[in-house]
This record gives C-alpha cells, structure tokens and sequence, in this order.
C-alpha cells in the first residue's frame, strides 16, 4: 500500500510516518501464580504510530511471564517491530489495515502478538481520524459492557476465598478463576472444592490448568472438579486431542486456550471436537481481525466464546473489549482484569469496571488517552531517581 511519491495522495489519506516502541515496567498487586511461572510484575510494549495527519495509534503487545508462555516477549516484540515491522509501515496509507497487516503476514511469519500490537495501534489512529470507536471499525458492537471475571491465584486456599469475598462485596467480579496444576490433582481439586463450597450460589468457580495434567490426571481431576461444582476447566491438557476425549465426560465445560493460536487451529479444534469453549485472545489470534475470525468459526461450530486475557495492561485490554464488544455470543463472559492486576495507573482516566463488568469506551480509536507522564516515569530505559521501593519493577519472572 506504499504509495507512489510521484503519484497525489487522496485526500484522505494519512501516511505512517514514524514506528516508536517502548517497554514500561510495572507492579502487580501481588503475585500471581500460573502452573508455569510466578509473575511479580509485567512488562508491557507499547507502540506507537504517527501519522502525517496528525494522528496517533497505540498498540500494546504482553505476554505472561517473559517467554514462560509463549515465543514472544516484550522485549523480543520491540526488536522484531524495530527491525522487521517498521521499514514495511513507514511511508504506507495508514487507512487501509487489513491491507497492511496482509502486507505484514505475507513478510513476517508467526509474531502474532507483535502483530495484534501493531493492528490495534492502526485501528486507534484510523478510529481518531474517522471520529469512530475501534468496536464500530471491526463492524458494530452489540454490547456497551463485558462481563469480568477474576482470577484466584495468591496458592492459598484461605487467601483466596477471602479475596473472592472482597470482590463480591465491591461487585467488581461474581466469576471467579483458579489457577491450579501446580500440586497434586487431589491437593488442588480439595482447593477448588473448599473455595465453591465457601462462595455457594454467589460466585461461578472455574479453573485453568494451562497444560498441567497428563491425560489421566486430568480423567481425575475433571471428575473431582464436577463433583465440587466447578463449570468449566481450561486447557487440562496440552494435547487438543486428549481435550476432545475429555470433553462431554463430566458435567463440566471443557475450554481451550493454549491450544487456540488463530483461525486455522480453531478450525481444527472445531473440526476435531475437540472444545465446548474458546478463549479466544487478540495476541494469540493474530490481532484485532483475526481473534473475529475465531469468533466465527466457533459460532459456525456450535462453540461458546469467552473473552480471554493475556494479562495485559490498559491498551491491550481495553483493545480486546472493543473486538469482544463485536461478538455475537460470548457465553462465558471475559476475563479482561489485567489493569486490574497492575498497582500503577497509566491511563489519563482509568477504566471502568462496575457492577461486575468493564465498560466499553464510546470516544474515537480505543477511546482511552495515556497519562504521559507516567508512561514516561515506568519507561525501562528512562533513567529514574527518586523512586520508592514499591514501584520497583521485577521484570524477571522467578520460574516455578
Ligand atoms: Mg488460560
């Protein structure tokens, strides 16, 4: 889509002129414990484009404890959008995305999350410069607020249930996730089981494994789990096969997460049977367009949908909301808490979450304005002084 210097730009038109990426360091409330890593605080990329019209994109790239998840990191993120992403942006009508990230796929393989980054900073841009929410590019929203559930993982059992209590009693969350795979299946499904016996009727109890179990673990552990009253158990297993043999056996939805890494493996799994329910997550999809794609393969399937987190920061999340704000179904809600998670606003006006959901912005592009300052004060590469101990980033994640 570069166009021609000989050749007049139309007049709507705006050109990329400049790719800026940063990392920001910043505090989690406490630390969170996943089956692969204990997180202690995030690192989010931010990228920024600037365009000739005088707009400007923002996009956000994370992931879950540095490379504990996944190929990409933040830092990794930064060098391939330096090196690899920018030379193909700069110089290129900033309107026409799906022309770009075309342009972009066909160059760069995999990177989805960089990708996804990169997507969401042209769509915040197009959306100031059009005068329109990112939820209206992607085709209309039908819902203002998005369902957000929260996640469990401090390990204690006793901690938990009394974190549980807190968010009920600030009605910020009644759906409730619990983090296990890292004890024994009987050690953890006790857990589960005490934490739903303390909550009742008032709060949903589901559980991620993230790829814990083998096959017969899980055989086990699904079992316990429905009997505890558990309604849905994410990715038990790392193979989409076993998940398909697992799935329909014991009262209780069976999710796929880690398994769904964009259209085509959501195909698959759809083909194979292999889920009651995607997560489906912008990063992991690709981007903005691409997590729609799965959206529509799932409804096509008879899948149910839940909008899913890669812990991200206000950017990336608030990203997310506008795609999940587009989907037809989203049965099980979203768990778009990652700010949540954050001890450090970065946001000009923080996000809106009541009365157990988060509000979706109506202003144009993402409808979110950073708060410069700040951004500037977590930068890694700004030189602090004068910080407190608190605000300290620990951007190594300590692998469990
Ligand atoms: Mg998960």
């Amino acid at each position: 889509m570069q166009h021609s210097p000989s050749l007049p730009l139309p007049a709507s038109a705006a050109v990329i002129e400049r790719v800026e990426t940063f990392l920001v360091d910043l505090p989690t409330i406490r630390p969170h414990q996943l089956s692969m890593a204990t997180m202690n605080g995030q690192t989010l990329m931010l990228v920024r484009l600037y365009c000739s019209d005088g707009t400007v994109g923002v996009g956000e790239g994370t992931t879950i404890g540095g490379l504990a998840y996944g190929a990409e990191s933040p830092e990794g993120m930064k060098l391939a959008i330096d090196t690899y992403f920018a030379p193909l942006l700069v110089g290129a009508d900033a309107n026409h995305v799906p022309a770009l990230m075309a342009r972009l796929n066909k160059a760069i393989k995999e990177n989805r999350f960089a990708k996804c980054a990169v997507e969401t900073a042209l769509f915040d841009a197009l959306g100031h410069r059009t005068g329109l929410p990112v939820s209206q590019l992607l085709g209309g929203r039908v819902r203002d607020s998005l369902p957000v559930a929260w996640t469990l993982a401090s390990g204690d059992t006793a901690k938990d249930i009394d974190e549980a209590e807190r968010m009920l009693a600030l009605r910020r969350h009644k759906t409730f996730k619990l983090k296990i795979g890292r004890r024994s299946v009987a050690a953890d499904v006790a857990h589960v089981a005490a934490i739903k016996k303390a909550l009742g009727d008032r709060g949903a109890v589901r559980v991620d494994v993230n790829m814990a179990w083998s096959e017969l673990e899980a055989q086990q552990g699904l079992a316990g789990l429905a009997d505890a009253g558990c309604e849905l158990v994410e990715q038990p297993v790392a193979s989409a096969e076993a998940m398909g043999r697992l799935k329909g056996r014991h009262p209780i939805a069976v999710m796929a997460d880690e398994s769904l890494t964009g259209p085509a493996s959501a195909f698959a799994l759809a083909r194979d049977a292999a889920a009651d329910v995607f997560a489906v997550k912008t990063e992991q999809s690709g981007g903005l367009q691409a997590a729609q794609q799965v959206a529509a393969i799932a409804d096509a399937a008879g899948i149910e949908l839940y909008g899913g987190t890669m812990l991200e920061g206000a950017v990336g999340t608030i990203a997310s909301a506008h795609v999940f704000a587009t989907f037809k179904h989203l049965q099980w809600g979203t768990e778009l808490f990652g700010p949540l998670l954050l001890t450090e606003e970065i946001l000009a006006e923080p996000l809106q979450y009541r009365d157990f959901e988060l509000a979706v912005p109506t202003a144009t592009g993402l409808g979110i304005a950073l708060d410069e300052e700040r951004v500037q004060y977590f930068r890694r590469d700004k030189k602090r002084s004068g910080m407190v101990a608190a605000a300290q980033p620990t951007p190594q994640p300590q692998i469990a």
